[in-house]
């Protein structure tokens, strides 16, 4: 095994050196049920609460494709520009391990539901179209748990547990084909190209997409060729990057590793590697040097899969408005520049600020409490925008506020900051401390005339006709009310106050 050699600067990297990446996503469907049996498919019930003998591999039991599942992969595939198999059937991988219990695992090997595809990402200014060799469905495995060793791996381990819950849920696998002539945008790339698909996935409406739950997951091949060089470098496969954040760094962090390990004369190992999300490394795993030999075979207990031509385009037809479509209308809409929209998708604000909209905010406040001030609490917290506690509906029911005068910007600030520490609706906020906008005269006139008093050099100004200087007694004003008074009202107020007699 070679590990020799010292990470080089990405950017020298990327100066000898042109990155191929490639990307297999696998994604675990949101059907009710799991893929051969009727056993709930939820997420978080008590550890082996849902099974039953099919997906137990129990002897005498015999799988039922599950038809949804079915449904839900023709439309990945239609959505990613496949080609959809009139025949094909579902195979067999043998291989022994503790998580599943059947000792093999019915997937799709040589004979894949969808080939030959495309999904177009867009990385600054420019597209990027991606191709996909191959999205095929197969039964995902149960989950050991590693007990009583340090590092939560099997080594070291007093006992492990098995929880099979997951064992047969559907499971798709989106593979592409290897993506070349990136050069030092090959993480970017890598990480568009997972949130376009999640984004798709999303719209599909065949997954909940959670990388976090690990229903959406993702090995990343990276591979080095000396620039100039007509052949590709071996490449390694990250395996389970479960962020899109992380996606991008595991790309960056192999192409400095492996230019190191080429730059000391070494060779790359073809290997499967973890990645480690507190160093930001990937760490060897499992050799692939040797590949395994999975036994495949038709698999004898499930009938070939032959979706006839008119469902197919049943379900074309059925396909929601994918997402490049949505944000193309989105942007016309709303009549924003292309810039705006990039900065908008870049900080994970499209679907809020469209839910704003839709919940009877302008797109122009939407977008600027989601992108400013709420985008900023993000960054203050270190957390996603959607991951903060305040909703779309809420966001858009401050702007109401701001519209009918009720509160001011600054009040409204201070409404979020009640909103996201969970001291209810805006209105609950409103009321329980007390910030609606003072628009009452007889309220307003009491601190008019305190402004004048306190700044009779001013008062005296406007008096004798240079209005303009009322600014600075409005201003008085808004300190005296703690920022709450109605500053239109007080202006007018303050001009009465001091009209020339
Ligand atoms: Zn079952």
């Amino acid at each position: 095994m070679t590990e020799s050699g010292t990470l080089v600067p990405y950017d020298e990297a990327i100066s000898r050196y042109e990155p191929v990446i490639g990307l297999e996503t696998h994604v675990e469907l949101g059907t009710t049920t799991k893929m051969f049996c009727g056993s709930p498919a939820a997420f978080g019930a008590d550890p082996n609460a849902s099974v039953c003998p099919v997906c137990l591999g129990l002897p005498g039991s015999l799988p039922v494709i599950n038809r949804t599942a079915i449904e839900y992969t023709i439309k990945i595939g239609l959505a990613l520009n496949c080609s959809i198999a009139s025949w094909c059937r579902f195979a067999r991988k043998n291989y022994f391990y503790p998580d599943m219990p059947k000792n093999f695992q019915i997937s799709q090997y040589d004979e894949p539901l969808c080939t030959d595809g495309w999904l177009d990402v867009t990385v600054g200014d420019s597209q990027v179209r991606i191709g996909i060799e191959r999205v095929h469905l197969e039964e995902d495995t149960g989950k050991s748990l590693h007990v009583g060793g340090a590092t939560g791996r099997i080594h070291g381990a007093d006992y492990s547990l098995v929880d099979y819950n997951r064992a047969g849920i559907p499971l798709v696998e989106v593979v592409t084909k290897p993506v070349p002539g990136t050069g030092a945008l090959a993480p970017v790339v890598a990480r568009a190209y997972v949130t376009e698909l999640r984004d798709l996935l999303r719209a599909l409406g065949v997954s909940d997409v959670r990388m976090e739950e690990g229903s959406l997951r993702c090995d990343v091949n990276t591979s080095l060729a000396r620039r100039g060089s007509a052949t590709w470098g071996t490449r390694t496969e990250t395996k389970n990057v479960n962020s899109l954040r992380s996606v991008e760094r595991a790309v960056r962090f192999e192409i400095e590793r492996q230019a190191g390990v080429l730059d000391a004369g070494g060779r790359v190992v073809q290997e499967t590697r973890h990645f480690q999300e507190e160093s930001g490394t990937t760490t060897p795993g499992r050799s692939k040097e040797e590949a395994q030999d999975y036994r495949y075979f038709p698999e004898p207990d499930l009938v070939p899969l032959a979706p006839s031509r008119e469902w197919v385009e049943e379900l074309r037809a059925s396909l929601p408005e994918l997402p490049v479509a949505r944000r193309a209308r989105l942007q016309k809409e709303w009549g924003l520049s292309d810039l705006d929209m990039t900065a908008m998708r870049n900080a994970g604000a499209l679907d809020l600020v469209a839910e704003t909209v839709a919940a009877g905010a302008g797109p122009a406040e939407a977008r600027n409490w989601w992108l400013g001030e709420l985008s900023r609490r993000a960054n203050e917290s270190g957390v996603e925008l959607a991951a903060l506690p305040v909703t779309p509906a809420q966001v858009a029911r401050v702007v109401a506020l701001v519209a009918s005068g009720e509160l001011n910007d600054r009040l409204a600030r201070q409404v979020l900051d009640g909103v996201l520490a969970g001291e209810g609706s805006p209105d609950d906020v409103v009321a329980a401390r007390g910030l609606a906008v003072v628009s009452d005269d007889a309220a307003l006139l009491a601190a008019v005339d305190q402004a004048i008093a306190a700044h009779a050099d001013v008062a005296d100004k406007v008096r004798s006709g240079k209005t303009a200087a009322a600014g600075a007694l409005v201003g008085a004003v808004m300190r005296e009310t703690g920022g709450r008074a109605d500053a239109a009202r007080a202006h007018e107020l303050i001009l009465q106050r001091l009209a020339p007699s």
